[in-house]
This record gives C-alpha cells, structure tokens and sequence, in this order.
C-alpha cells in the first residue's frame, strides 16, 4: 500500500489549491479525481477579480488567457423586484468570467507540476481511521489503497468523505438550473442578478459566455422541478424587461449547492470547498471560497506537523470567519421580502460596494 502524508478527495478549486498548497510545503500529497481530465462541472464561472490575487499572492499563480470566456470580464448588474428601471451596474466592478472546466483543468495541471499524484478516473469509496487513514478508492474494476496521515474531503456538495465523517448528519442544498441560449436581447457586458420573490425565492442571472447567454435560477425550496418552474417564470421576466429573444438552446442542466450546512470536519480529517458548505447562499459564489479553505487546509496541515496539534483544530480556527460569513449570510437572505429586496438593491447601488459578499480572511 501506498504511504503518503496527505491523500485530497475531489479536483475541483478548492482540493487542487489544498493539494498545491500542500506540495510547496514539501508533503507528499495524492489527489484522487472520479472524473477524467477536463471533466465537465455545472457552473456559471463568475469569479470576483480578488482571485487574481488570491492565486498570486497565495500559490504563485497567474491565471492564463484560455481559461477565461468572451467578454474576459463583466460588470455586476442587479435586476430589483420592480426591474430594469431600478437596476444598475455597480460603479467601479468588474467581474471574471471563465471557463469552469477549463479553469479547473489548469489547476490540476499546476498541480502535477508542484508534485502532487492526481489519479484522475479514481473515485473515493471509503476511509479508516486507524490513528492514520487508509483510504480506498475504485479506478474500473481495480480497487486501490493509500495510507495518509492526513485526509481533506474537497469531494463537493455530495461529498462522501463528509458523510463517513459526520455520520447521521443532514447537508441541505439549494437546487439551480441554467441554459445556454444564442438569443438576442438588450444586453450588455454585465453579469445579471435579478431578485424576485413571485420568480424564485433566491436568485436569478444571466451572464454572456462565448457569443450566448447562460441562464439560470437557483430556488432553495424544493427540487428540479420547482426549479425549473421558476426558470420558466425568470424567461417570461427577461422577455418582458430585456427583450430577451431565444434562438435556440445549446445546452441546459442541474446542479446543486451548499445551503446553511457546515462542517468542518474530524481530527486529522477536514473538509473544503462545497463540502464544507462554503458557498454564498445569497449569490451562489463558491469558486473563490472553495480555494481560500483549499490554501487554508494546507496551510493548517503545515501548523500541524510543526505543532503536533490536531489538524481539524487548526482548521477550525482559520475557517471562522469564512464560517460566520456563510452563516450570516444566510440569515440575512433566507426570509427577504421583495421590499427587503429593493431596499437592498438600492443601498448597493448608492453605496457603491458589495455587502453580502465574502471579503476574505482578515489578515493581521
Ligand atoms: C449551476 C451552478 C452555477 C454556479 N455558478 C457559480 C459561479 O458563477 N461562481 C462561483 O463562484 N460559484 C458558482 N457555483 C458554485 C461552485 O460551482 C462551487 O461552489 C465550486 O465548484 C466548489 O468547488 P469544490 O472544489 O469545493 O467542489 P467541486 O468543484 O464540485 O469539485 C469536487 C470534485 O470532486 C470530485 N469528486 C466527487 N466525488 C468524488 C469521489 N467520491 N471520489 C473522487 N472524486 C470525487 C468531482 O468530480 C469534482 O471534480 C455554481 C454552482 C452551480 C451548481
């Protein structure tokens, strides 16, 4: 069996930032990915510009051309309640606009570079606790076994590791259904968010990708096909209000996100990303956050070789603001009236900059 220091369950933004972390720290690190290279991920690809630095400052990294789509960067446009009248584009915000495949591709390659064993097509099955991990995990038929001191479950919003870790314990998710349409419509090069009670409960967007528009609506009441009622309703409001005008439809999908569950994790055994529940519950953002408590592991996993303290400790502690903003987050989206709503919008309009939004770790 193989012995390493840290086996990364999941290759999406949040384990490969971990895994990269993790290798420029000298620790013999495996990555195990159930999907091939280039795997496709349901995702709108909206991340905020702070990005750039995060990878910069934090894993050296500069984010290349072909990751990013056409328009490489967008405004933040919000649609109220009342509509198009009241909306604007905040002054002086600039959004990235990439390609989520493409983008998470590129990590994992950065990730072989720095030393870290991704075994792409490998999916997780089980783990041990027998003071270190023995991890099992299936590639076809062939079942394959790695022994590691440290575990970190990056495995998504359905992640298996968080569920063998947290046995009994319920992770909720918000449902979200997007298209891609070549349509015609009186857009510019903005990421839409609209809030509507009567439309959906949470969110809608539109956002131009690649010569069309992908949209969707997230609706945390209910399943898929609640969901896609409220796309329904959310098309009907954008042909009213924007003219939007459908060609033809390219592409159209489900996926979920975290929703008010956290978890941390256990011992030497810790989660990131959407298995940890760090996505906003109010934009569904989680790009951004899943490779912050990415750097965050790694960077526990070195305080905790150096002090001998219990990974999940370390953790804990640089999670707790990122912890208490997704809580407060959600609090303050959960029950908004659409009043709330336009009162909302209009404070962000005239105050310029964004409140429910994660502005990182305070560092001293
Ligand atoms: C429709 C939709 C639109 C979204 N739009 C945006 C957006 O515009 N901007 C934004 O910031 N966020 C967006 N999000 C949220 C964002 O996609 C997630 O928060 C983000 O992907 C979390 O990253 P992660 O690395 O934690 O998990 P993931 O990206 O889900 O990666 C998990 C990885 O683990 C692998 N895996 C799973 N199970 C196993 C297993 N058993 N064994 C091995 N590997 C496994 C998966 O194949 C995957 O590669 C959106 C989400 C949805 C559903």
């Amino acid at each position: 069996m193989r012995v390493v220091d840290v086996v990364v369950v999941g290759g999406g933004p949040a384990g490969a930032a971990c895994a990269i972390t993790c290798a420029k720290h000298g620790q013999n690190t495996v990555l195990l990915e159930k999907g091939m290279p280039g795997r496709h991920k349901v995702c709108g690809g909206i991340m905020p510009t702070v990005c750039i630095g995060i990878l910069k400052d934090d894993l050296g990294l500069k984010m290349p051309d072909e990751v990013m789509c056409t328009p490489h960067t967008l405004g933040l446009f919000y649609v109220p309640p009342s509509g198009r009248r009241s909306g604007a584009a905040m002054r002086n915000y600039r959004l990235l606009n990439v390609n989520r495949d493409r983008l998470d591709h590129w990590l994992l390659q950065i990730a072989e570079d720095s030393g870290v064993n991704v075994l792409y097509g490998t999916e997780f099955l089980d783990f041990q606790n027998e003071g270190t991990f023995r991890v099992r995990a299936g590639n076809k038929d062939r079942v394959t076994e790695v022994q590691a001191r440290f575990l970190i479950g990056a495995d998504g919003v359905f992640s298996k590791v968080r569920t063998q870790l947290h046995r009994g314990s319920k992770a909720q998710t918000m449902m979200i259904v997007q298209e891609y349409w070549q349509a015609k419509g009186e857009f510019e090069e903005h990421f839409y968010t609209f809030l509507k009670g009567e439309v959906t409960s949470a969110y809608g967007y539109l956002i131009p990708k690649d010569g069309r528009y992908l949209i969707g609506v997230g609706e945390a009441r209910g399943g898929h096909g609640r969901a896609a009622a409220c796309l329904r309703r959310f098309t009907e409001w954008l042909t009213d209000e924007f003219a939007f005008e459908p060609v033809s439809l390219e592409r159209k999908e489900a996926g979920a996100i975290p929703y008010n569950s956290l978890f941390g994790g256990d011992g030497n055994a810790i989660l990131v990303g959407d298995a940890a529940g760090f996505c906003n519950p109010f934009s569904g953002e989680g790009i951004r956050l899943g490779i912050e408590s990415g750097i965050m592991a790694g960077e526990a996993i070195v305080q905790a070789n150096e002090s001998g303290k219990t990974l999940s400790s370390l953790y804990h502690q640089q999670i707790e603001g990122l912890s208490e903003f997704i809580r407060s987050t959600y609090e303050f989206s959960v029950a908004l009236t659409d009043k709330e709503r336009e009162e909302f919008v209009s404070t962000e309009l005239q105050r310029g900059s964004l409140a429910p939004y994660y502005s990182g770790p305070q560092k001293d």
